[in-house]
């Protein structure tokens, strides 16, 4: 399907088509026919999914001749960064249109934002307590027929609960509600019974499930081999742009001074780097002037890097969750991508744990040279046998028989530990 059969308009095409959108993502074919017949939506969507264009598309093309007179759109977002990254989606997609958006964050002089809105808005994009300071200072919002509330799990989670519903009664009563939000949780599903009208659901990922489109891979290898393999890897495939992940600052910087070794141009980003070398960092990476980025899990949050072919763990995360964060950076937004996991014997049963959060089985392979040999045994082999038999023990035990004890009304037999 193209954009062009959704319904929007050439100046957006245009538009979008400079941006190098070939073609709608899963969340922009389901939502943008909802937005456009002024329905209500509840969308499980993560960042990465397109979602931004997915709203903010026909929303363009329906204010598009409001001439900025009175305020038709408001856009909730949790943070000020992602309130800015949306605006500027939306200016690059209203390129060749006449739509006025504002941000209202905090950190801007109050004023200045009420003079900026008497000029003339037809979006604003708003964190929540923002918002609520413009509403006391009587900003009219009258006129209002969508609102978005993106990352409301995000936004639950940050305890803005309050501010939504200091919002939400201030809107006119026939609005039309978009609720976007990466998780289904209890807090969202109560949220949206109380602001949402008979809306159309739109699944598009699950929690924990990674990206469709991301080939991944597991390559066994001996420890003392991994730098050699990431190097190998990455020159002998003539990898263009590539992100790899550690467990910790110092194999970072060990990997990076091997990787240099080599004649790779690599930047690292973590912890220890100030936020001006990190950003510089990322600059130079998504230049392309450096093709190889190394990165810990912390640093690495929150990095939008477009068209990421692919990502390596050197080392597999601490916390099995990270895995879909990290692998969530490559195949973002349609295309495809490649996870390469190097593991070796210490990540057998870290591994495992990964693919129970994901659901999914990831292959494991081997490259020719760098086999793992076959006599090197884990030092901590017995501490390891004694966890999986305690698993074991733990399995065996009738999970509905304990149950039933703990619930159990019949009077329970005083032991010797409530006599203690
Ligand atoms: P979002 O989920 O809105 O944060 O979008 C994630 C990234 O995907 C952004 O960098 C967008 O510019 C990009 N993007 C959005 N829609 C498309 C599309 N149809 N084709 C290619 N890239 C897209």
């Amino acid at each position: 399907m193209s954009f062009k059969k959704l319904g929007l308009i050439e100046p957006l095409l245009v538009a979008i088509e400079e941006l190098g959108y070939s073609e709608p993502t899963v969340i922009q074919r389901r939502a943008i026919p909802i937005v456009m017949q002024k329905k209500d939506i509840f969308a499980t969507a993560q960042t990465g999914t397109g979602k931004t264009a997915a709203f903010s598309l026909p929303m363009i093309q329906r204010f598009r001749k409001n001439n900025a007179q009175n305020i038709k759109a408001l856009i909730l977002s949790p943070t000020r960064e992602l309130a800015v990254q949306i605006e500027q989606d939306i200016k690059n997609y209203a390129k060749y249109l006449d739509i006025k958006t504002l941000l209202l964050v905090s950190g801007k002089d109050i004023n200045t934002q009420r003079k900026n809105i008497r000029a003339g808005v037809d979006i604003i994009i708003a964190t929540p307590g923002r918002m609520v300071e413009m509403i006391e200072q009587n900003i009219d919002l009258s006129h209002i027929e969508i609102f978005v509330l993106d990352e409301a799990d995000r936004m639950l989670d940050m305890g803005f609960v309050k501010e939504i519903r200091k919002i939400h009664p201030v809107l006119p009563k026939n609005h039309q509600t978009l609720l976007f939000s990466a998780t289904f949780s209890d807090k969202v599903r109560k949220l949206s019974k109380l602001i949402l009208n008979k809306p159309d659901f739109i699944e598009t990922s699950k929690k924990n499930s990674t990206v469709d489109t991301i080939n991944q891979v597991a390559y066994l290898v001996d420890r003392d081999k991994k730098a050699q393999l990431c190097s190998y890897l990455i020159g002998s495939r003539n990898f263009p742009q590539v992100l790899v992940f550690t467990k910790t600052k110092q194999s970072a910087d060990f990997l990076v001074e091997e990787l240099k070794k080599d004649g790779l141009k690599v930047g690292v980003i973590h912890g220890d780097k100030t936020k001006a070398n990190r950003l510089k960092t990322l600059t130079q990476f998504r230049e392309r002037k450096i093709k190889v980025l190394v990165a810990t899990d912390i640093a690495s949050r929150g990095l939008d890097i477009e068209k990421l072919p692919y990502v390596i763990n050197y080392e597999l995360p601490s916390v099995s969750e990270d895995y879909v964060h990290r692998v969530g950076r490559t195949g973002r937004a349609g295309r495809e991508g490649e996870a390469i996991s190097l593991i070796d014997i210490y990540e057998k049963y870290d591994i495992k744990d990964i693919e129970r959060v994901i659901g999914q089985k990831i292959p494991r392979e081997v490259v020719e040279g760098f086999e793992p040999d076959p006599n090197i045994r884990r030092k901590d082999v017995d501490e390891v046998k004694l966890k999986s038999e305690h698993k074991k023990v733990e399995k065996r035990r009738p999970a509905k028989k304990v149950y039933k004890k703990t619930t159990s009304t019949k009077k329970r037999k005083t032991t010797k530990r409530d006599a203690k």
